[in-house]
């Protein structure tokens, strides 16, 4: 994996001591001498990782650190500090601070690599997730006012006798709910609704990276943050552990500040994904749902309709629609007033819209239009869900202006069947719209199939 990094350090040993590992990976490196430079390189052209030296003279990669992480252009920026041994009080600083990981000097070139590759990894991922949701509000399909209720954050260790496993859960009970789990329960599902994990390296009972592998491995436990904890002899499942997915690493013996600072990071990060993935999830509900009756819209249906013909042209099952307006709504309007033909629209839609198959989908086309996609129907068996559904309009007077006022609604309704029309859909859509002004014509309130 590549990527461009951007190397912030005042000795020109150490840049170049940098540059050589991190071009073994093929990384595209910048670099800046000072604290003023990176800032300004960063604003110019944000990179997608910061490795920056915690000791510099004028400004320090500290003041860096909360400068980047609070400008708009830069927040996303993962930051690695890089901190002298011993130097616990700005390793806490510098998590506090916003930074996303530290590394020791000397720099283990192993680590470095690991952890650059699994921050660009998840910035990536969120980035796509945060142009998805930008793409959406420049549509005007979601708002960003969006806000999530979140419950108390839930944690897992997996319970291993070697690491104390549970001595490390007691330590985070304050800000999560704690459990444990084993492999069984862990293969069961149990671990599968938790915010965070923490895996000891040193585990017995399990191999701790299949353990990573399989929470990695399923759709339903993918997003649980996954916290290894290991000593200087566990460094190189360390590494594996990066590249199997693990989402950070704690070195024991731990600091329960570190301990507090690290899983503080994740949560609010597995937050943040979860909000996006909600907002992009809702912006494709709303550019494809009709606001008024909550139906699928016109583009929805186009979607639908091209692949769904296609099949049927390949020897596929037949697919009828069903093209609906309202008989004489204008009226409605203009006795009852705007407010009550929307209510009218909507009581049309619930009615259609409970009144069909699993498989059936209903769209509103517009204004006081409507269709009913059936696939798999053919023409006799799309006429008597026709009847069925005029009945369910005319048989019984809708309710409105709180039920204080009944009133006869009917509609028509136009036939067509891919069986004996066009596999195109315009073609389909208009022997459909041929067959309604037929159906108006002859008197409304009823079903005319296309000739
Ligand atoms: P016909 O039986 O020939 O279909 O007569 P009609 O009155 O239903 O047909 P026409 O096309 O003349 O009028 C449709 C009316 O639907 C006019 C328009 O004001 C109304 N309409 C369209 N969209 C909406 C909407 O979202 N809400 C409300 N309340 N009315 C709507
Ligand atoms: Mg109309
Ligand atoms: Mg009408």
């Amino acid at each position: 994996m590549s990527g461009r990094i951007l190397v912030v350090d005042d000795l020109i040993v150490n840049r170049r001591l940098m540059e050589a590992m991190l071009q073994r990976d093929y990384y595209d490196v910048a670099f800046a001498e000072s604290g003023e430079q990176a800032i300004e390189l960063a604003l110019r052209d944000p990179p997608e990782l910061v490795l920056l030296d915690v000791h510099m003279p004028v400004k320090s990669g500290l003041d860096v650190c909360r400068e980047l992480k609070a400008h708009a252009r830069t927040c996303h920026v993962p930051i690695i500090l890089i901190t002298a041994n011993g130097d616990r009080r700005a390793r806490l600083e510098g998590l506090s601070a916003g930074a996303d990981d530290f590394l020791m000097k000397p720099v283990d070139s192993l680590q470095l690599s690991a952890r650059a590759r699994s921050l660009i990894r998840l910035k990536r991922s969120a980035d796509e997730l945060r142009r998805r949701v930008a793409d959406g509000q420049r549509l005007g399909l979601s708002n960003d006012q969006h806000r999530m209720i979140f419950g108390q954050p839930s944690l897992v260790v997996l319970d291993d006798p070697s690491e104390s496993a549970r001595a490390l859960g007691a330590g985070l009970e304050a800000s999560f709910r704690v459990s444990y789990v084993d492999f069984a329960g862990l293969a069961a599902g149990d671990a599968d609704q938790a915010d965070l994990m923490l895996v000891p390296l040193a585990a017995r009972h399990c191999d701790p990276l299949a353990v990573v592998a399989k929470m990695q491995a399923r759709e339903s436990s993918r997003d649980v943050q996954i916290l290894c904890v290991g000593g200087p002899s566990e460094a190189a499942l360390a590494t594996r552990a990066l590249d199997l997915g693990a989402h950070d690493i704690l070195s024991t013996p731990v600091d329960g500040e570190e301990l507090q600072a690290r899983t503080g990071t994740l949560l609010r990060r597995k937050r943040q994904v979860e909000s996006l993935r909600m907002q992009v999830e809702e912006s494709f509900e709303q550019a494809v749902t009709d606001p008024l009756t909550g139906l699928y819209n016109r583009r929805y249906l186009l979607s639908q309709l091209q692949p769904l013909l296609k099949r049927a042209e390949l020897g596929g099952p037949p697919l009828a629609v069903l093209v609906f307006d309202l008989d004489h709504f204008k009226r409605v309007n203009d006795r009852f007033g705007h407010d009550v033909g929307d209510d009218v629209l909507r009581e049309f839609a619930a009615r259609i819209a409970s009144n069909v198959r699993p498989t059936d989908f209903v769209c509103r086309l517009g204004g006081e239009e409507f269709i009913v996609v059936m696939p798999g129907t053919n023409d006799d068996y799309a006429a008597l869900a026709a009847e069925r559904l005029r009945m369910v309009i005319s048989g019984e007077d809708f309710g409105v202006r709180r039920g204080g006022v009944w009133l006869r609604v009917t509609v028509s309704i136009g036939l067509a069947c891919s069986e004996n029309a066009s596999f195109a859909p315009d073609q389909l859509l208009k022997q459909a719209d041929q067959a309604l002004y037929r159906a108006k014509q002859e008197g409304r309130d009823r079903v005319a199939k296309a000739a």
